[in-house]
């Protein structure tokens, strides 16, 4: 018999699917994820797991266990494509049809990317997975030259992890102040200052024109000036069209094609879609959308 689908395997799918079983939904849950790893938590990932106190074990949300005892079919690596609204199924990059009684939507946030002069040079980073950390780690090492283009919260993250591990890092913020988006211009001050006393040195109002190398990255460009560097990393800048304002209905989720209901239905804020078997989360700091707004039953959600 069709069970609950959940289409993505960040924090949001696995709350979920604990909170349907501890609710006492019995139907059988299966989420499907992307991302070869076990669910993880994502926030640690330019914290204690760049800095490498914590292994990739210790990061998972949950202990595979969790998922027997809970009865929670993991199916990793593997990719939605589609979704038929109508037919209430949906099919995996594979080619299998699967057919759902009811489907949740926690597809999270993709970074938006830079397609500027020289962005598919090597050394270039982006930071949303476990595998992008992976890459930087291995990457790091005392002396290099690390840019991080922008002053917000995961790349200032970054930068103390970078200086603590001897790196040579600047931050460069096109703003004039670090923080500017989440925070005062007196709490912008005080941090610019601890990071500043810590070997960072922040740009600001320098805004990233292109990059230069020759395969790997040499320079960063901003208008006149040329900044040496080793190695880029850009912290995850959400896709602002694809994803903050996510549609459903003949329209994409994150990449997802979704047929069966007419286009441009958008779900409303308690992110239900105008289909009550079919519901999209999404957690998002500081955003209305929080898995606590699914009202999540016993016998499933809505
Ligand atoms: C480096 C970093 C540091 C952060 N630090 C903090 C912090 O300190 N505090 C904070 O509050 N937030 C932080 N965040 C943000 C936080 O991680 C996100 O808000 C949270 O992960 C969102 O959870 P989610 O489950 O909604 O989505 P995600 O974590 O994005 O998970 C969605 C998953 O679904 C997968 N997926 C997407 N489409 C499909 C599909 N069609 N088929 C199968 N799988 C699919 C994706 O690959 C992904 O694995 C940080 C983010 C990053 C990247």
């Amino acid at each position: 018999m069709a069970g609950i689908i959940i289409v993505g395997a960040g924090q949001a799918a696995v709350q979920a699917a604990a909170s349907l079983r501890q609710e006492g939904c019995k139907d059988e849950i299966t989420i499907f994820g992307d991302e070869p790893w076990l669910p993880y938590q994502r926030p640690l990932l330019s914290k204690q797991y760049l800095l490498g106190t914590e292994t990739e074990e210790q990061i998972y949300q949950r202990a595979e266990k969790f998922y027997e005892d809970q009865r929670v079919v993991l199916r990793l690596g593997e990719r939605i494509e589609s979704i038929d609204v109508a037919a209430k199924t949906v099919t995996s990059a594979k080619g299998e049809v699967i057919p759902y009684k009811e489907l949740l939507l926690a597809t999270g946030s993709r970074p938006r990317i830079l397609k500027i002069q020289g962005s598919e040079l090597s050394g270039i980073h982006y930071l949303r997975t476990l595998g992008d950390v992976n890459a930087i780690k291995n990457e790091m090492a005392p002396g290099k030259r690390l840019v991080i283009i922008g002053g917000g919260y995961i790349g200032l993250e970054v930068a103390s992890v970078a200086v603590t591990l001897g790196l040579d890092v600047t931050v460069l913020e096109m703003e004039e102040r670090i923080l500017k988006r989440v925070t005062t211009a007196e709490m912008s001050e005080f941090y610019h200052q601890l990071h500043a006393g810590r070997g960072v040195k922040i740009l600001l109002r320098t805004a990233v024109s292109g990059f230069e190398g020759d395969g790997h990255i040499t320079h960063v460009l901003c208008g006149d000036q040329r900044i040496a560097a080793d190695m880029v990393e850009m912290p995850m800048r959400v896709d602002d069209v694809a994803d903050r304002q996510p549609r459903f209905g003949g329209m994409t989720q994150n990449r997802l094609r979704v047929s069966g209901v007419a286009a441009g239905v958008h779900h409303d804020p308690a992110t239900r879609t105008k289909q009550h078997h079919a519901v999209a989360i999404r957690l998002l700091a500081g955003h209305e959308r929080t898995t606590q707004q699914v009202q999540i039953r016993g016998d499933g959600f809505e």
